[in-house]
């Protein structure tokens, strides 16, 4: 567990999590490329082997330099403790497969990152969890109408990829709390400096830090983020209060992952089950990259957010434009109020009016954007959704959000807005 301090947001992301004198006083926080460390005499060994004291044996487990993130990013969200895995999907899979293990149901809207979708209708049932989609996640009667017996979880993004659609999270967190479940938030559009999820009730968060958290776009990683509030212990969650065998009393009695870590038995659990088992590791040198990311994770959104909406003000005003989807444009909206004084992030989308030409038209011909696709990235981003990061989404959901071919996605960075607009108004122009 990390100590939580009373500092603000900006001083912690500089130094929350790490402290210098436990590392010959290096500053930032060095590259331990090692896969394991030393035991010391046997005693010791053993102790941080059955968990009752922390430190380092293997990286697939923990290692200093992701542990250094790990806290960081658990400082920033509010959390107790924090786990990072080699990817946002792995966040997502075992934050999900660890609260519905043994079979279950969980919750979740329709209009979610393309392979969170295909991850829960494709995979996730032949493990015995069914995941039951509602359209809108804020109407809540459906949402506490599809609460049965076996249900685990409600899971949500606090920011759609791409609608920008907002979660109330505070109105979920009560439905949840009041079924005796959590509420997961995938917050990886905002991340923790435009939202923190826990604020408002939510349990856990996950992330692609993959994405605006590390925000250079030269990593893939995630990481699960513990509010340490939920009660694991009320009868729906027997995996955190079955005796486990790995752990044990030093007389030898075998206890639960809530007897030993109380409300950090989500968490632990993740790491001594899930990533040690799973193995979906970050590497300490990916770590270190996300962590120098994070240092200027302030600036880069205040400017990235100023750059959207101006982006954004502009595609409204272009004849062209069919259709936009920019939540943060909206500041009447109340989630908006809310939620997101501080914007809602960097990536918005918009329908073309024209043909599935003219879209490739309008790809082609961008020089400033890059088309890749990903998004939070310093440099401006442009991907045709449903022909790539969402193809895998059935055709019934995506026109139930208006995904279709002619919806463009950007994700913008820290160029001059002159020259986004005037670079996405050369490549519509091009395309008509
Ligand atoms: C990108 C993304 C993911 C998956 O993250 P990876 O790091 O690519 O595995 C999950 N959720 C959202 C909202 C994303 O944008």
């Amino acid at each position: 567990m990390i100590k939580l301090t009373e500092n603000k947001f900006d001083t912690q992301r500089l130094h929350a999590g790490y402290d210098p004198k436990e590392h010959l006083n290096s500053p930032l926080p060095p590259i331990y490329q090692t896969a394991a460390f030393a035991l010391g005499d046997t005693d010791e060994a053993e102790k941080v082997a059955e968990g009752s004291k922390e430190g380092f044996t293997y990286s697939r487990v923990a290692n200093p330099t992701v542990r250094a993130f790990e806290n960081r990013i658990a400082a920033l969200d509010g959390g107790i403790d924090a786990v990072a895995v080699g990817s946002g999907m792995a966040a997502v899979s075992y934050a999900l497969l660890s609260v519905a293990e043994g079979g279950g149901r969980i919750i979740a809207p329709t209009n979610l990152y393309g392979a969170s979708i295909d991850a829960f209708q494709s995979i996730f049932p032949k493990f015995g969890i069914h995941v039951d989609f509602v359209d809108d996640i804020n109407d809540f009667e459906a949402v506490k109408a599809a609460i049965k017996t076996d249900t685990k979880a409600v899971f949500v993004e606090s920011v759609a990829n791409p609608s920008t659609d907002i979660a109330d999270i505070e109105q979920l967190a009560t439905i949840a709390h009041q079924a005796g479940i959590p509420l997961i938030v995938d917050n990886t559009f905002p991340t923790p400096y435009l939202l923190r999820p826990f604020d408002f009730g939510a349990d856990i968060d996950v992330y692609s830090s993959t994405k605006a958290i590390n925000g250079h776009g030269n990593v893939v990683s995630g990481i699960i983020v513990d509010h340490g509030k939920f009660d694991w212990h009320n009868g729906r969650f027997p995996q955190f209060t079955e005796n486990e065998f790995t752990l044990e009393t030093e007389a030898g009695k075998p206890v639960s992952f809530y007897a030993r870590f109380g409300a950090a038995a989500f968490i632990s659990r993740v790491r001594i089950k899930y990533l040690r088992l799973f193995g979906a590791v970050m590497s300490p040198f990916d770590a270190y990259l996300a962590l120098l990311g994070v240092e200027t994770i302030t600036e880069r959104l205040d400017k990235e957010v100023r750059n959207a909406i101006a982006v954004a003000r502009y595609l409204k005003s272009d004849p062209h434009v069919k259709k936009l989807y920019y939540a943060g444009i909206d500041l009447a909206n109340p989630l908006v109020q809310k939620y997101f004084p501080k914007g809602i992030g960097s990536i918005l989308s918009f329908e073309l009016a024209g043909d599935e030409k003219q879209v490739d038209a309008v790809l082609n011909h961008v020089k400033v954007f890059t088309y890749l696709p990903n998004v939070g990235d310093v440099r401006s981003l442009i991907v045709n959704p449903v022909k790539i990061t969402h193809r895998e989404i059935p055709a019934n959901l995506r026109k139930q959000h208006g995904l279709n071919t002619r919806v463009i996605r950007l994700s913008i960075g820290l160029e001059d807005a002159d020259d986004l607009i005037a670079d996405l108004k050369q490549a519509i122009g091009s395309a008509f």
